[in-house]
């Protein structure tokens, strides 16, 4: 067994501290990584604190996971060691229900093996992420980064980048649409500069008025401040798309009104209760859908490295050592981060 340091909240209220745990040895299709840095998702916090009561503890959070691979097992074919390579939201699936025949993995019939708040497949052992040393994960849950990219502004790509890719690929976002991101955290920001990147007109929907000056930094055509019902008012029946992003229950009938006859507000962000619950009018007069995406396929995440690699995308970051991990918590809860932080993982290697 590998003995790997990391950082675990120990229960739902205690902050996260260090803490030392095993890792299997790699098998003949495992990549062994030496993580260089992780992404904190706005869902490692959800999980540390059980907000959607299913924690199990000890945990390791971080599923945006990039490093160097260190060891390879003796099937592997697509990594060698010394390679850039990236771990995201799942470590394993069944890989024969229909959905892991159709590169959809995440929609697995007998659920995805996540990174951490899970069990093996296997056994009782629990996974951990990517706030530790090294990472033991099956090929086909590896990806590779390809060299030129900077990796600490690649690592949220892993989560925030696939999340927000995905359904903008799977309603065929593209020129000649407009197409409105609420909420601009980590994930929302990411899909600016997609549907940017994929040719649409694109409006940064926000309750944050202060937030409207990076629009031309990540690329959004238009601000809209979903607080002000006049500007909400003028922007009726005008999206082709929505995608949301907000972590929380909130009321989103009010974004209803800003699709056009036929079209669709994709959920990414709130995985508990809509408070209010939409409406039926909400959807019934203008034929108009609410749906909702988890992450992306591993093929799909490949595609998605491979094309910011090639439109020079990255995410917005804010370095941090892991001894400050419960103060970037609190300060991603305020809302006070511009737009991801992610943990510089040479700070483990420091005194605890
Ligand atoms: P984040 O960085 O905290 O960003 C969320 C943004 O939503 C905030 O920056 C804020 O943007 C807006 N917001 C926050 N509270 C709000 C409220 N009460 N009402 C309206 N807007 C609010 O979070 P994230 O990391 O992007 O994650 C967003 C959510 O996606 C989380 O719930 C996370 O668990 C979930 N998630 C889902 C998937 C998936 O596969 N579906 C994957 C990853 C994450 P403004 O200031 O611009 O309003
Ligand atoms: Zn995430
Ligand atoms: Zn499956």
């Amino acid at each position: 067994m590998l003995k790997v340091r990391g950082y675990a909240a120990k229960d739902a209220a205690s902050a996260l501290a260090p803490f030392t745990f095993e890792r299997r040895e790699p098998g003949p299709r495992d990549v062994q990584i030496e993580i260089l840095y992780c992404g904190i998702c706005h869902s490692d916090l959800h999980q540390a604190r059980n907000d959607w009561s299913n924690s199990l503890y000890p945990m390791v959070p971080g599923h945006e996971i990039v490093g160097r691979v260190v060891r390879v097992g003796a099937e592997v074919t697509n990594l060698r060691e010394g390679d850039y390579a990236g771990v995201g939201c799942m470590v394993d699936s069944c890989r024969g229900c229909s959905a892991c025949n159709g590169n959809l993995e995440q929609y697995c019939q007998f659920n995805a093996t996540w990174t951490y708040n899970a069990k093996e497949r296997d056994s009782e052992q629990l996974t951990f992420g990517g706030y530790s040393e090294q990472i033991v994960v099956d090929e086909h849950f590896v990806v590779k980064i390809p060299k030129t990219m900077n990796l600490k502004a690649v690592a949220p790509l892993l989560c925030a980048g696939i999340t927000t890719y995905s359904p903008l690929r799977h309603w065929k976002v593209g020129p000649g649409q407009k197409v409105g991101i609420i909420g601009l955290g980590g994930l929302g920001h990411m899909g600016v500069k997609f549907a940017k990147a994929m040719g649409a007109h694109v409006v940064m929907i926000t309750t944050s008025p202060g937030k409207g000056k990076d629009a031309t930094l990540l690329g959004a055509d238009e601000v809209l401040i979903s607080t002000d019902p006049k500007a909400m008012a003028a922007h009726a029946g005008s999206f082709d798309f929505l995608l949301n992003t907000i972590p929380v229950g909130h009321d989103v009938n009010p974004y209803m009104t800003l699709l056009k006859l036929d079209r669709t507000m994709a959920l990414v962000g709130v995985l508990t209760e809509l408070t209010p619950p939409p409406t039926g009018i909400s959807m019934i007069f203008g034929r108009k859908s609410i749906a909702g995406s988890a992450i992306g396929g591993m093929a799909e995440t490949q595609e998605m490295i491979d094309f910011c690699a090639e439109h020079g995308i990255v995410s917005e970051i804010e370095m941090v050592a892991i001894q400050s991990v419960n103060e970037a918590y609190e300060r991603l809860l305020k809302n006070d981060v511009k737009y991801r932080f992610v943990i510089d993982m040479a700070s483990l290697k420091q005194a605890a």
